[in-house]
């Protein structure tokens, strides 16, 4: 079974774990009478740029921040 850190290059720089990463990605919703949910068909996308959070520790910033390794950095993520 691969890891995070294998398949996207990102593990938090704070304490070095790689399975609580949160990405704030925009996708669509649905709007309904009692509030949004996310759409069937939709896609997420997200960068560098998109903030990120560590859960186990709480640290806190944009993707790029969490990069381990150079060379999976050019590839699309989605
Ligand atoms: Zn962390």
């Amino acid at each position: 079974m691969s890891t995070v850190r294998e398949t996207f290059g990102l593990a938090c720089p704070k304490c070095g774990r790689d399975e609580e990463l949160e990405v704030w990605a925009f996708t669509g919703v649905l709007l309904t009478p009692d509030g949004t949910v996310e759409a069937k068909d939709s896609v997420h996308e997200w960068s560098e740029s998109h903030h990120c959070e560590c859960r186990a520790c709480g640290f806190q910033a944009q993707v790029d921040a969490f990069t381990v390794d150079e060379t999976r950095k050019a590839e699309v993520r989605s």
